[in-house]
């Protein structure tokens, strides 16, 4: 099936308007086709060298809990440089998380204690929350979650609060050059150099070398994945309004529904489809709106599904529940320590067996559309979209293959809610380093880790080069894509830097005074 993939603003690579024009200081054809790059053969293009010990590049949330990490172990912020185009960590998460329905009085889906600001988890959001509120609401959902409530969940502001804190305490910003990462490439005579197209008026040459030892890759998502139907109907009507993606701004839908009556069809079956729809009932029953839902799912769950008893995953009405995107053993129980010894396809099986698309089960969702079904104006069915064609008054016409056959419907819009992800070959830095760096593919076909987070086939000696984050899907640590897996990778990435001598090992001395250090926001 074709894909094609979209650029997230400000989020990923964006195209580099120097482009084509001689500037000192730029890549040569000589390093562009080169693997293993000489100090020489650098500064013969006129590329200036800056040389620090610890790079990462993204500059996201990943990037940051990395930091952390390495604050909290001893290492200098002189020591480290992280490689941006975000104003901060949170940025582009914040701007997905809110396009996608969750503003910052909302909840997210991880649990209480996936606290990207405190690596330790304690006091967890429920904690931090019920001290704020004066309330003992959170501390009581917590302990009797999920049985007798829905999983606590901190609120999206609480997390960008939270974080703003850390990031001053640990001087993050010191660390901080702003502008876009080219490729990362091995040295001769070990370490690497990684290539930054500086922001516009911070340099006088175009590209600015990085030489370090070491290397972290944080590139977040490559891009979002639009599904065909929906990039040829946009590409040939030029209508970019009424058929989006539904983690682009998509308020105009929403608005258009305020000033008349419509019909939406939303299409997906994970948190993001929870959320619109909740937006939808929530402002139907705010205004009392009449707005009618199609809702279509690819693969239709009726029922609790999977391989045997201990393996069940909750489902009905179309829907896969998960309280968390993955199962929680993922993280610290018996699926992490299962995955952790398997390859090949081995891995890609148990990874196929407990992924998949799914949403929470939360109580006021099941209740909205519960209703919507009774009063017949929520419509869920299995089904694709076959074609999508301009209607009459701006509406669109969309023809459906469902279960009972062809339908056509005309509707007011389509929200999709399907893959965010494109290939990890879509993404600059990465393509260089499957193609020049050493990097491979593991059996999901993302970045190839070592356990310990390492590229396989990137070092150079005594250099290493690690990544973390959604481009790492597929290792031997599931979950990366999430706080407490971004936490659980930089764990692992300190840890195999304390060895070589990096940082200071994080044992249970340091670890209870740097808690104490946190815990009374104490600088370090
Ligand atoms: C809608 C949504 C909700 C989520 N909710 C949760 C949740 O509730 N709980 C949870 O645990 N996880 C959640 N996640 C998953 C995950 O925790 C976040 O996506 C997190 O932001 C991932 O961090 P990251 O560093 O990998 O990517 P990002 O935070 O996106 O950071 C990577 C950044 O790298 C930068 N970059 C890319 N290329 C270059 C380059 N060439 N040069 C310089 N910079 C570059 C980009 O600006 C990019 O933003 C959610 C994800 C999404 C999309």
């Amino acid at each position: 099936m074709r894909e094609d993939t979209i650029r997230l603003p400000g989020v990923a690579v964006a195209p580099d308007r120097r482009d084509g024009q001689a500037q000192p200081g730029d890549l040569t054809p000589e390093l562009i086709a080169t693997d293993w790059w000489s100090d020489d053969a650098v500064v013969r293009a006129g590329i200036p060298v800056v040389d620090v010990p610890f790079v990462s590049v993204g500059g996201g949330i990943g990037s940051f809990v990395t930091v952390d990490y390495l604050r909290i172990c001893g290492v200098p912020t002189s020591a480290i440089r992280v490689l941006t185009q975000l104003q901060s960590p949170w940025e582009s998460y914040e701007y997905l998380t809110r396009v996608s329905q969750i503003p910052r009085g909302e909840r997210l889906r991880s649990d209480s204690a996936s606290c990207p600001d405190n690596i330790w988890g304690y006091p967890s959001y429920a904690v931090r929350e019920a001290w704020a509120d004066r309330s003992v609401k959170p501390l009581w959902q917590v302990l009797v979650e999920p049985i007798f409530a829905d999983y606590y969940t901190p609120k999206a502001g609480q997390a960008f609060e939270s974080m703003a804190r850390e990031h001053d305490r640990i001087s993050y910003a010191d660390t901080v050059v702003s502008g876009q990462v080219r490729m990362v490439r091995r040295r001769i005579g070990g370490g690497y150099f990684t290539i930054l197209t500086p922001a516009e008026g911070t340099s006088p040459t175009r590209r600015v070398a990085y030489r370090s030892r070491y290397v972290h890759v944080a590139v977040g998502y490559p891009g979002l994945k639009f599904l065909p139907d929906l990039m040829d109907y946009r590409e040939t009507h030029r209508d970019y309004g009424s058929v989006v993606n539904a983690y682009e701004p998509h308020e105009q839908i929403y608005q258009r529904l305020h000033a008349a009556p419509g019909t939406v069809l939303v299409r997906g079956g994970g948190i993001v489809a929870s959320r619109v729809l909740q937006r939808l009932v929530d402002d139907r029953d705010a205004r009392g709106l009449r707005t009618q839902i199609l809702h279509v799912f690819r693969t239709f769950v009726r029922k609790s599904h999977g391989p045997h008893v201990w393996m069940r995953r909750r489902g009905g009405d179309g829907w896969a529940y998960q309280g968390f995107n993955y199962p929680k053993s993922v993280w610290g129980g018996q699926l992490k320590a299962r995955v952790r010894k398997l390859e090949g396809q081995d891995r890609a099986d148990l990874y196929q067996q407990f992924g998949g698309t799914n949403t929470p089960i939360r109580r006021n969702w099941q209740e909205q559309l519960r209703r919507g079904r009774r009063e017949r104006w929520y419509h869920a069915f299995q089904g694709e979209i076959a074609g999508l064609t301009p209607g009459p008054g701006g509406t669109v016409h969309a023809a459906l293959h469902t279960e009972q056959g062809p339908q056509n419907v005309q509707v007011t819009a389509v929200i999709d809610c399907t893959g965010l992800e494109a290939d990890i070959r879509e993404h600059r830095v990465l393509a260089d380093l499957l193609d020049h760096g050493g990097g491979g593919r593991n059996p999901l076909g993302r970045l190839d880790v070592e356990r310990t987070f390492e590229v396989r086939g990137t070092r150079s000696e005594p250099g290493r080069v690690y990544a973390s984050g959604s481009a790492t899907n597929g290792g031997y640590f599931p979950g990366v894509d999430t706080f407490l897996g971004l936490q659980i990778a930089a764990q692992e990435i300190a840890d195999d830097l304390s060895q070589q001598g990096f940082c200071a090992r994080l044992g249970p001395l340091r670890s209870t005074q740097q808690w104490w250090l946190w815990a009374r926001g104490r600088r370090i």
